[in-house]
This record gives C-alpha cells, structure tokens and sequence, in this order.
C-alpha cells in the first residue's frame, strides 16, 4: 500500500492543515471493492471505518482544506475553499498514477463560511451512486470509495443523519484555484500549481518544452472538458451546479450535488430547484462548459507567454467548440445505431430531440424501444411516439439513413451498446435514500452493484426499476443544493 500527500510540496498559503471532526460510533456502510482493489487499497474493514469516519489515517496520508475561489452562478465569489471536505492524501495505484483522496463531511476548516463541516446521508449516497453510474458508462467521474454514518442529526431543511465519505479522484485542483491566484495575481503560484498539475495528472506533457507544455495543458483540459460534456449530453446527466469551483482540471464530473439522470426528455430540463434561471439546466450545460472554459483560461493566461497569449486562448476555445460538436454528434449517432457519418445527420438527431421534447418521451426508453423496433418488420411503429405526421416523416428520414449504413445488421446492436437498461433516476436514489435512513442498506449494495454493469438485465432488482418512471411523482424530481 503506497500513500502519500503531494499537496504539501506546494506553497503553504495554498491550505491549512488540519484534523477531521471525528464522527464518533461511525458505521460503515459500504466500501468500494472494485475501487479499492484497482488502486491496490488493501485496508482491513476495521482501518477502512477509521479512515472514513476521520479518526485514524493509514501512514503517508495527512489531511489538509485546500484554498480556492471560483464563479457561483455567474459570480466570482473570492471565499471559497474546502468548507466540509480534507484532501487526505493520494493513493498511488499498480501503474504508479496518483489518485486523490478526500474526505468529505470532515467538519469545519478555515473555508466553511458559516456551513457546519457536514455532510448528510442524503447526498452521500446521491454522491456515491451517482460517480459509479457515470463510470459504469464510460463518464470520467469522480468515484467514491467508502462510506460511513453515525447517529449524529444534522440540521438542513429537516434533521438529517449526519455521513461521511472518501471521494477519488484524479485530482481536487479546481478551475477555481486557477482564479484564485489570478485574483492575487500570484504568477510564482500559479507556475508552481500548473507543475504540480502536470506532474501528477498530465505526466505525458513533461516531455514538451515549458511554454509548450504551458498552452497543451490548456488544450488538452479544453478539450477534455468538451469531451466531458459531450458525454453527459448524450446520457442525459445534468450536473445541476456548474459553479467554476466544481470544474476539475481534470476534467472528471465532479461536485454533482443535485444531479439528475433526465426522465421524460426536455430541452430545458432544470434538475437543481435553487437554479430558477435555468443558468444549469440540460440544455445550457455545452455552453456554460464554455463560459467556465473562458474564466479558466482567462485566469491561466497569466502563466502564458504575452506574445503568444491571445493566439492560445483562440486555439484553446476553439478546440473546446470543436470537440463537443464533434464527440456530441458521435454519440449521438450511435444512439442512434447508425456508424457511418453522414451529412444529415446533425439535423437527423436535433429535430428527433426537438419531437421527443414536445411529446414527454422518456429519454432512455426511447432508444430501447428503438433498437426492438429494428428487429421488427419494416412498417411498425415506435410505440413511444404519437402518431403525428411530424414523427412519420422523422421516421421515414431515419428509415432512409439507416439504408446508408454499411452493415444495416448491425443497427440494433449498436443502439443497445449505447443505450443503458438501468439507469439511475432520482426515484431510485430517493428509495435508496429512505431505505437507508430507516437503517436497510440492503437496496444501496443491490443498486450498487447493478449500476456498474448498466448494459445488462439485472432480475435482483425492482422489475420496475427498468420501466420509465409511471407515476407522475416519479419523473423529474429536482433537487436543491442544500447538502
Ligand atoms: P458545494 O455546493 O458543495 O460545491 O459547496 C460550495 C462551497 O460551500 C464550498 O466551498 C463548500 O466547501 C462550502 N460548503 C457547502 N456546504 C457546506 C457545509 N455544510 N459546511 C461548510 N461548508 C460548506
Ligand atoms: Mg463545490
């Protein structure tokens, strides 16, 4: 077992050190096996809950709250920092890559503002499961590795039971710590946290000459980010807070309190109650991923050469726009079961998004339901859409597309190798959710473990966990931020 906390070789205004606030009597409730096994984690149960409940740290990890800033809806807000979270460390896994380990609901640091520290079993588990669905379906995510509860009642819009958990992640430095050091336009600073970014998240680019390695940083996080969005695009994940401080440098999904994967499709599906402009909602995410791209780059334009500046952030910007239009309509493509580019095929998937929109069709059973119909003689109809003339010539047009295809046979296989049968939506977490509060973790394993294979039939579980949602109450459940 090999740990360590590179974060301490860096200035030391960039944290403060400090202990967790132990959760005393912590239970802990799950632990991550697949993960803990690929970072080559061999902890006993016992040394696990210690972890997790703050108590006792494995040697070579010492816990610290990081320093950052960042935009929150729109607004640099200059205070911000870990508030209820410690960076514990990293592990360093069989292939010598470094993977943060943080330790959420940790208690008060420097950073906390008026917040309490805490975290609650609530959005623990949100947390928890969401970062492995993304993962199971080939999202970067940031992961959780291990949870914990005690009979602590912490006070959100009710008493809540108070949880902690360890997060893994490829790295916890924010765009925000990016405008942070702009803010104080500490250029030391900022060359020292792009080094250590590089060093233990992007070692590929130690082989470029320094301003070199400087401006494809910048691009490949671009790029990444696009690529990042273009993926939940496609799953119909809204993040649900899209502040700058929870954009990763390493482009993972991360800090999804509120997160939704989509029900019945809409454009402007707005997952986050708290967000009553709609500044998150589904159909913004491409473009706010770009508007945070900007402030980052903007604020990582201190470290670039000045005569070279404006050409690099252009590039940079370009490539993000770039890569979303192009990973987006991949995706989409082959949601759509078809592998051959064609030109129509912008429009083919907008106008199907569009008819789907304005008819309440669930998002992921429509793909399902697509790659059946393949298998069926030509001339069924898809008996989720209306039988509206708009949705005959949409159908035709597709009809006509797939003929383009070079191996039509191998349509309906690939709609199902992109479309999920279990997915987790909000009413599946909220069941979880009550389960586990009234103290049966059972349905959490059993969620858990199906989530990772999401492109199998999982008969352990509820037959209508893979029915979209029925019941009014069921869809579209928004969340707050509260957390
Ligand atoms: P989040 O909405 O989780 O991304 O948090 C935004 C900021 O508020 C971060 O600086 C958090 O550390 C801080 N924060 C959120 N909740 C709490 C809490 N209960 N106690 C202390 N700080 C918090
Ligand atoms: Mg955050």
């Amino acid at each position: 077992m090999n740990f360590c906390n590179r974060y301490f070789e860096l200035p030391s205004h960039f944290y403060s050190q400090l202990n967790a606030e132990p959760l005393h009597e912590a239970v802990l409730l799950h632990a991550n096996q697949p993960l803990l096994a690929s970072l080559s984690i061999g902890l006993e149960q016992e040394a696990l809950r210690q972890m997790t409940s703050g108590q006792t740290l494995p040697p070579g990890l010492s816990s610290l709250a990081q320093k950052y800033t960042g935009h929150q809806f729109g607004y640099y807000n200059p205070d911000l920092g870990d508030g209820r979270g410690l960076l514990l460390g990293q592990a360093i896994d069989p292939k010598h890559r470094l993977w943060d380990l943080h330790l959420k609901g940790a208690g008060q640091t420097p950073y906390s503002r008026r917040g309490d520290g805490r975290a609650v079993l609530r959005s623990a588990i949100r947390e928890y499961l969401g970062g492995e669905a993304l993962h199971a379906l080939g999202i970067p995510s940031t992961r959780c590795l291990s949870l914990c509860h005690n009979r602590e009642a912490v006070r959100r819009e009710t008493y809540e039971p108070r949880a902690a958990y360890i997060r893994v992640a490829k790295t916890h430095v924010r765009f925000g710590h990016f405008e942070w050091l702009a803010e104080h336009r500490d250029l030391g600073g900022m060359q020292q946290l792009t080094d250590y970014v590089i060093d233990t998240v992007y070692p590929e680019l130690r082989a470029l000459n320094p301003q070199e390695r400087y401006a494809e940083l910048l691009h490949t996080i671009l790029r990444n980010t696009a690529d990042l969005i273009a993926g939940w695009q496609s799953v119909g994940f809204c993040h649900g807070v899209l502040n700058t401080d929870n954009m990763s440098v390493a482009a993972e999904t991360f800090d999804f309190g509120p997160y939704a994967f989509m029900d019945d499709f809409k454009i402007h599906h707005i997952c986050n109650h708290s967000d009553t402009e709609g500044r998150y909602a589904y159909s913004q995410q491409p473009n706010i991923g770009l508007w945070n791209c900007q402030v980052f780059a903007q604020a990582y334009a201190l470290i670039l050469d000045e005569n070279q500046r404006d050409a690099i952030l252009a590039d940079a910007i370009n490539g993000y726009v770039e890569t979303y239009n192009q990973r987006y309509l991949d995706k989409m493509r082959a949601k759509l079961g078809l592998q051959t580019p064609q030109p129509q095929d912008r429009e083919l998937v907008a106008d199907l998004l569009m008819l789907m929109d304005q008819a309440d069709i669930d998002f992921q059973h429509f793909f399902l339901e697509l790659a059946t119909l393949q298998t069926q003689q030509a001339g069924s109809w898809h008996p989720l859409a209306p039988a509206s003339k708009a949705w005959r010539l949409w159908f035709e047009r597709y009809q006509l597309r797939c003929q383009l295809e070079e191996n039509p046979s191998q349509i309906a296989q690939t709609i199902l190798q992109h479309t999920p049968r279990f997915v987790l939506r909000n009413y599946i977490n909220q069941e979880v959710i009550e389960a586990a509060e009234h103290g049966d973790f059972n349905l959490l394993h059993r969620v858990f473990d199906a989530l990772r294979a999401p492109f199998e039939q999982h008969p352990e579980l509820p037959q209508h966990y893979y029915q979209a949602p029925r019941l009014a109450s069921q869809k579209g459940i928004a969340l707050s931020c509260s957390s």
